[in-house]
């Protein structure tokens, strides 16, 4: 957190100290609430449309009420502009809101809104140049009919049990499999491998929340004329790939060089669907930057 920053909370702009939300609020007491992160380049919040369709259906699948969109894209931007950012990591939350302790979400009246954004600090060069280690986290990602993964929940602890093994064990990011042991994701990645120049990435219906960069990636990739394959996969099939990355909104597309014991090379195909990933970010700002 910057000092100074301002916070969009509820129906305003106010300064970071009196943004706060009550000990009452469901978001606090159970999780009970969604978000969304997202990415600005040169104040052109990427993807912009996207991210408030899976908001959207984040609210839709836990029943809570969203503002409309147009006022949610006029916060974002008010909270961009209130702080004078220009390369942004925005994070939008939307809470079940105060109410007494019991977990009907009638006890609440008014959902929370908040619209957080900082300036985007670059991953360090070497991590894209070498790539970052992964392991296979204990965890498992939660059924699709217990918290479904497509939710973008504040219940999020599954995820963090994940990251803390991830630490433990001196790894960048962690890979959960689902129930049955199928490669599901990462803590707030999407994994990706190629096996046999076939580009790999575990379907949306193995339990995934299915990432923004995950379907431009495999947009981009179908393009370029390679073959993908959306699957159920194992960990065995990640051990005999030949190239490995994540995806996500901050990260773009990130290098594997490790997972558990098994090295890789960040390899061209890897490169090369970053760099496409990178053509998509600057013909979306050319489309929807300011002119001047
Ligand atoms: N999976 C999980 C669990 C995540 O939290 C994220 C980050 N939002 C992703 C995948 C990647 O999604 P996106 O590409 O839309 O950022």
């Amino acid at each position: 957190m910057e000092r100074g920053m301002y916070i969009f909370l509820n129906k305003t702009i106010v300064p970071e100290q009196d943004a706060v939300v009550s000990v009452y609020d469901h978001g606090f007491l159970y999780g009970d609430g969604i978000y969304e992160t997202m990415r600005a380049y040169n104040g052109v919040v990427f993807m912009l449309e996207k991210h408030l369709d899976r908001l959207a259906r984040s609210a839709s699948l836990t029943k809570l009420t969203l503002p409309e969109t147009g006022f949610i894209t006029d916060a974002v931007y008010r909270t961009i502009e209130a702080n004078k950012l220009s390369d942004a990591y925005i994070r939008v939350t939307v809470s079940r809101g105060k109410g007494p302790i019991g977990l009907d979400p009638a006890l609440c009246k008014e959902p929370t809104f908040v619209v957080v954004a900082e300036h985007f600090k670059e991953y360090p060069e070497h991590l894209y140049r070498d790539g970052v280690k992964l392991v296979i986290a204990k965890t498992r990602r939660n059924l699709a009919g217990a918290v479904n993964p497509k939710i973008k929940s504040l219940n999020f602890l599954n995820n963090i049990f994940a990251k803390m093994e991830a630490k433990e064990r001196g790894a960048y990011e962690a890979i959960m499999l689902n129930a049955e042991g199928v490669l599901a994701e990462g803590t707030i990645s999407n994994i990706f491998f190629v096996k046999d120049e076939l580009l790999c990435t575990p379907a949306a219906e193995v339990g995934v929340l299915d990432g923004i960069t995950r379907e431009i990636v495999l947009n981009s990739a179908i393009k370029s004329g390679m073959r993908v394959s959306e699957g159920a996969f194992y960990p065995s099939d990640l051990f005999n790939a030949s190239e490995v990355f994540f995806t996500n909104t901050t990260s773009e597309v990130m290098p594997v060089s490790q997972v558990e014991l098994i090295a890789y090379h960040v390899g061209e195909v890897t490169k090369s669907l970053h760099a496409l990933y990178k053509e998509e970010v600057a013909a979306y700002m050319k489309r929807y930057g300011k002119s001047d």
